[in-house]
């Protein structure tokens, strides 16, 4: 078994990271495999060089080892580039010219609020460039107008048929059209975006069991279409709960108090801070 922790160096890690990381590095330990760190650093606008020896001096004192060396993904641009080049010749995705701005705005000229996009996007894209014509497209793109590009579900659902996921926690999942919008698979400035980093990387390390937060749940669903447009194998899923402050909201990166670094100087010890992931582990071993 082969599974990753992935964390973005952008901040210090908290109990929700060590959560996390417990749970990935647990179900490899106990299933005989290895977990691999893999720094998803490619918004480079929010990373600090500061923070990847930082996690993984907070990762080290909760015990957890791995391979390495260990994967930034700012260092894969060619194999992010080539997968999107697959993408477009597949005709699956497209060019999307949007601006936050415009997007808010054609929600509104739709007479509706903007619909929530599952903490994936602010929101849900009202599919305004999906439409354009090839004529358009090439002529906006000859224009050099800055496009993003995104994933057109209707299409690329009707390409592929049925699709499902396994997820341990929650057993098979059916891929649904409803479940997000048109993500985005590569950004105006970066040329790649979270789904299509996370499954091309997640193919090339021979992951097998990806372990994340639930909030993620619907970028599953994303995920699974990539993979069986690429070609790529599937991986199993767990989807744990988040951790969450005393009121109930989950823990933003700037929450220094429970940063590992301030517990670990206050003394906590490593089995108390890990204790309710290994016992909500239990059931998925
Ligand atoms: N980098 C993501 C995060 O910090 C994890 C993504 C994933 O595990 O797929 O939440």
């Amino acid at each position: 078994m082969v599974t990753r922790f992935a964390p973005s160096p952008t901040g210090w890690l908290h109990t929700g990271h060590a959560y996390a990381a417990w749970i990935a590095w647990r179900m490899a330990c106990v299933n005989g495999g290895k977990m691999l760190l893999r720094h998803e650093d490619i918004d480079f606008s929010r990373v600090r060089e500061t923070y990847y020896a930082g996690i993984e001096e907070d990762l080290r004192w909760l015990g957890l080892r791995w391979p390495e060396p260990t994967w930034r993904q700012s260092l894969r641009g060619s194999a992010y580039a080539a997968a999107l080049a697959t993408l477009q010749q597949s005709g699956l995705v497209y060019p999307c010219f949007c601006t936050r701005r415009e997007i808010a705005v054609e929600w509104e000229r739709m007479g509706q609020a903007p619909q929530m996009g599952d903490g994936l996007e602010s929101f849900r894209y009202p599919g305004t460039c999906r439409d354009l014509s090839a004529d358009e497209r090439r002529k906006r793109m000859e224009h050099g107008d800055a496009h993003a590009w995104r994933l057109d579900m209707g299409k690329s659902m009707d390409f592929c048929g049925e699709l499902a996921f396994f997820d341990r926690r929650f057993g098979k999942v059916l891929v649904s059209r409803e479940a997000v919008g048109d993500e985005v698979i590569a950004r105006k400035d970066i040329g790649a975006a979270y789904h299509l980093a996370v499954v091309v990387d997640d193919a090339a390390q021979g992951v097998t069991l990806v372990t994340r937060g639930e909030d993620l749940l619907a970028a599953t669903h994303v995920h699974r279409i990539l993979q069986a447009i690429l070609h790529f194998p599937q991986p199993e899923y767990l989807h744990h709960p988040l951790v969450l402050d005393h009121e109930g909201k989950r823990l933003a990166k700037r929450n220094d108090v429970l940063a590992l670094r301030t517990l670990r100087e206050r003394g906590t010890s490593v089995d108390e801070l890990v204790a309710s992931a290994e016992h909500w582990l239990r059931d998925f071993f």
